[in-house]
């Protein structure tokens, strides 16, 4: 029999309610034993799925511990398949870790981080990526990876391997009959259908895998650095960009003296702006580490934001950071053109041949939406649509695809090269528990424990 777990389900802070959740056999014995209804109904019992008003009470010595509202839900329709109780205290961390300490001395154990999801991933309510997306959903910034991660929880992924993976049994059914009966009268497989449902395949994993690298941004945001010399107008683009677009208030660990961080939501993709000392040549030690940490800042930018001053001509600090710069991704702004421009775009585009340009006036907040736009264009490039809600958010699933999809292609090339069927199918099968691996089918106890140490408390 699996233990009774109790967690306080609620931040843990101060709040409207703060609910206290268990989950497990003994859930509703214990609600029995520290909740006092008010008013019982003809049975004199809790009914299942009814809000019930009443006091908590440490029956050791009759103390009240809070006024609460009580609801008892019977298995298998809960969120974890099990008997689920939970109690609506007042939003206090008092009322909340006394009542939570009386269902642990009443025989509950405290839950493990995730414990709730893991319980309904080893129901079979959810399977791991939705169960994976639940956490997503707690973390979500923005509308839109609130959305992709609601989708996945919904089944929209799991949906799709599935379906890849049903093709995929059909070939492995058909190679292995072919294989064990080849006398019988069955469909001969042929090379030439083997490379078109092995083709078949390897697009729509392709296909799935092509919104890896717009999900990830989604889900965890896009690293845009802000650089240029002194006084070219970078805490301008940040205060504006932070004016323009709703701000995410999130602490961000790791700011430093050197760097500000900012965290907010442009055309609802989460950003991540980083605004770097300025990356120049310099004499003072001191300076200099925090020049070292804005290179190191920006080598993990995914996306690069140069401003240069237009009302004058490039200087050799300019074009040093271009060289520094070099093929990564950038956007350059050739601001303060409200002051002339003084700057030659075919200069730019020689250090770097890829960049957008933009011309700004950032004080003037000119400019601004285009830049905007060139970011959003930059991350739904390529096949993803804007609008597109499923999207592989996950590393681990992109991990599992990437592999899963050289597999498909080794035996395709197997096939090109007439090898023996039964090294193919080895090929095929492995790929297919590869993609099962994403919905926790042959998956190992290490991998579930890894997802779920992500979760918080009381989830
Ligand atoms: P930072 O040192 O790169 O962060 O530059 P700031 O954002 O502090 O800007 C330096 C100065 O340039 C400030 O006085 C700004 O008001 C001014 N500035 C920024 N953008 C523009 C612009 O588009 N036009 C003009 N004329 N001045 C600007």
């Amino acid at each position: 029999m699996e233990d009774t777990i109790a967690a306080i389900a609620t931040a843990y802070g101060e709040g409207g309610i703060g609910i206290i959740r268990l989950s497990g056999e003994e859930a509703g014995n214990i609600l029995d034993k520290i909740f006092v209804p008010k008013y019982f109904n003809e049975e004199k019992l809790i009914a299942n799925k009814r809000l019930y008003y009443g006091h908590i009470i440490d029956t050791s010595n009759n103390q009240v511990i809070d006024e609460v509202f009580a609801v008892f839900m019977k298995a298998p329709a809960t969120y974890t398949r099990e008997d689920v109780a939970e109690i609506y205290c007042h939003g206090s961390i008092v009322a909340m870790r006394k009542t939570l300490a009386l269902t642990l001395s009443n025989g509950a154990r405290l839950a493990e981080k995730g414990e709730f999801t893991k319980r309904a991933f080893f129901n079979g309510r959810l399977d791991l990526s939705q169960a994976e997306a639940v956490i997503d959903i707690v973390r979500a910034k923005t509308d839109k990876s609130f959305d992709v991660a609601f989708s996945q929880m919904e089944g929209a992924l799991s949906e799709r391997v599935n379906k890849i993976r049903k093709v995929m049994m059909d070939l492995l059914v058909n190679i292995t009959v072919n294989l064990d009966y080849p006398d019988e009268d069955i469909e001969v497989i042929t090379y030439q259908n083997l490379r078109e449902s092995l083709s078949k395949i390897s697009d729509m994993i392709e296909k799935l895998l092509a919104t890896a690298g717009t999900g990830r941004i989604i889900r965890e945001g896009l690293n845009v650095a802000i650089i240029g010399k002194p006084n070219v107008g970078k805490s301008s683009l940040m205060n504006t960009l932070l004016k323009e677009s709703r701000a995410i208030v999130t602490e961000i660990p790791g700011t430093t003296r050197d760097t500000i961080e900012e965290l907010l939501s442009i055309k609802d993709i989460p950003v991540k702006l980083i605004d770097t000392a300025g990356i120049r040549e310099t004499e003072d030690a001191i300076e200099k580490i925090g020049i070292e940490r804005s290179k190191e800042t920006f080598n993990n930018a995914d996306l690069i934001i140069l401003i240069l001053d237009g009302s004058n001509p490039l200087t050799e600090e300019d074009t040093m950071i271009m060289d520094i710069i070099g093929t990564r991704r950038s956007i350059v702004l050739i601001n303060k053109i409200d002051l002339g421009t003084h700057i030659d775009e075919e200069i730019i585009l020689k250090y770097l041949p890829e960049a957008k340009i933009i011309k700004t006036a950032i004080k003037q907040e000119l400019g601004i939406d285009e830049l905007e736009q060139k970011i959003v264009d930059m991350i739904y490039g390529g096949e993803v649509r804007q609008e597109e809600s499923l999207l592989v958010t996950n590393v681990r699933h992109m991990e599992l695809l990437e592999r899963a999809g050289k597999s498909v292609k080794d035996a395709y090339m197997m096939a090109e090269n007439l090898e023996a069927l039964d090294f193919i199918e080895v090929d095929v099968r492995r790929s297919w528990e590869l993609l099962g691996e994403i919905i926790g089918e042959s998956v190992t106890e290490d991998i579930i424990d890894q997802v779920f140490e992500r979760f918080c408390l009381g989830k």
